[in-house]
């Protein structure tokens, strides 16, 4: 393989840049083009060294900077990697490239410093690509998320399920294959069982992808509560405008209204629904059917409440209802400036995670904003769980999920091993597909394109 070079920092000014050269000829190019000072010579440098020095082309001098030696396998690559430091002016950075070029290195394609990682086994698909999450990570829970991938925790998962596979294919095949070698009979409830713990993980993978888009696109989250008790002030106030209808006539909040709001490090996606109360009127019905389902399906419940009245049967309906869905929730007693005829008590059996406040008054927001900091805090955020980074890694899981699933009918059904087999070898297929261990090299090529240049 060719040795490559590229800027590795931002083109722009600044105090200093990097120019990563990766290859078999690394340390032969840095060598013509810096001559360290505070040691013999480049070719003496041991891996994990750098040493202060100057660049030069020939007898003219570049710049002076600091080259950093890793050496083959233990660098990003896993190949010989040297780094050279200079200052970071845009000519001066250009013009250490173009002598990197000049002394036999090419140009490096976007993305071909982790693609050799992966190619040399430093790291996953998986792994490579939550390098990119990394760099392009905008707050502290996709960057959380981002390196447990790059540590290789969801390799680590995906892989241990397909070896599981591959193990269970090779006594499969072995059985299927020679049945006149007496091979001990592969036992049905035990592949019954191997089949369920693997969907059992695929299951927990895929469900938990809404999780990752919990920290990329916002949490999916409802205002609820019966008419009148302050949603939509509530959402303004979240939002920082009015935006809701706030009129005193019950159930003027007839559509589920969509916004984002960010609350500190989070975003919310936030819908006020009409109240769930029961109603005869027709346009309203559609609205509180519309605000059961979004109850149902929402990631994030705000449970709103006026403490101003006490709570009534359309109360309770919704604290046993977002209770009984086991959502995670926050239970807002609104109208705080008015005198109160329910104590917070009341509500602790629904929720731990109660905030007394008016959404009238501006100052409460930061209120709110602690306490759902409190909930998705990146402590009670389950960290350990890990996440498919993107749409390619969830399709692989939801295809070997299908197989998976369709192997266990088969062999409900009383199908022959054959058929079970087929479906089992799909799924380990889309597995590796998934951590990349037999990825196309289109995908890789897919994968890659999103990389920087230098990366
Ligand atoms: P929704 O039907 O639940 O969306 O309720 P609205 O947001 O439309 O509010 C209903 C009425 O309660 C409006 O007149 C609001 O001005 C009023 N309201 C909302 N929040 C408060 C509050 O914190 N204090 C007081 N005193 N009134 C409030």
């Amino acid at each position: 393989m060719s040795t490559i070079c590229a800027i590795s920092t931002p083109l722009a000014e600044g105090g200093i840049s990097v120019i990563r050269i990766s290859g078999e000829g690394a340390l032969a190019v840095a060598e013509k083009v810096f001559k360290p000072f505070t040691c013999e010579s480049v070719g003496a440098m041991q891996g994990y060294t750098c040493a202060y020095g100057q660049i030069h082309d020939g007898d003219k001098t570049v710049d002076d900077g600091v080259l950093t030696v890793f050496r083959a396998p233990h660098s990003y690559t896993g190949e010989d990697v040297c780094e050279i430091s200079c200052h970071g002016g845009i000519y001066v950075t250009k013009k250490v490239l173009r002598l990197c070029l000049k002394n036999g290195c090419d140009p490096a394609q976007a993305g071909e410093f982790t693609k050799r990682a992966l190619i040399n086994g430093k790291l996953s698909l998986t792994q490579a690509e939550a390098v990119m999450d990394t760099i392009s990570a905008e707050g502290e829970y996709a960057l959380a998320s981002a390196n447990l991938t790059r540590k290789g925790s969801l390799f680590g998962r995906i892989s241990k399920i397909s070896n599981d596979l591959v193990k269970l294919l090779g006594e499969l095949a072995a059985w299927v294959d020679y049945p006149e070698e007496d091979l001990p009979a592969v036992e049905e409830n035990a592949l019954r069982k191997s089949l369920e713990d693997a969907l059992a993980v695929t299951g927990r993978l895929l469900r938990d992808y809404d999780n990752g888009m919990l920290i990329r696109s916002g949490i999916d989250t409802v205002i609820a509560g019966k008419p009148n008790v302050g949603k939509s002030t509530l959402m303004n106030l979240l939002l920082g405008y009015d935006r809701s209808i706030v009129t005193d006539v019950a159930g003027t909040t007839r559509d589920v209204i969509e916004e984002s709001a960010k609350l500190g490090e989070l975003v919310f996606r936030l819908s006020d629904t009409a109240g769930i109360r029961d109603t005869e009127d027709t346009v309203e019905k559609v609205g509180v059917e519309l605000a059961h389902k979004r109850l149902e399906e929402c990631m994030f419940v705000i449970e709103v409440f006026d403490t101003s009245r006490k709570p009534d049967e359309d109360d309770i309906a919704l604290l046993e209802k977002v209770k009984s869905l086991d959502k995670r929730c926050l239970i807002v007693l609104n109208k705080s400036d008015l005198e109160s005829a329910v104590g917070e008590e009341f509500f602790r059996e629904y929720s731990e995670n109660i905030v007394c406040i008016s959404a009238k008054n501006q100052d409460d927001r930061m209120m709110i904003q602690e306490a759902v900091e409190k909930i998705f805090s990146p402590e009670n955020y389950d960290a350990s769980s890990t996440i498919f980074a993107n749409e390619r890694q969830k399709h692989c899981a939801e295809k070997a999920h299908e197989h998976l699933n369709a192997a266990l009918d088969s062999l409900n059904m009383g199908e022959t091993l054959d058929a079970v087999t087929v479906m089992i070898d799909y799924a380990a297929n889309a597995l590796l597909e998934l951590t990349g261990e037999k990825a196309t090299e289109a995908v890789v090529s897919e994968v890659f394109s999103k990389f920087c240049v230098g990366k």
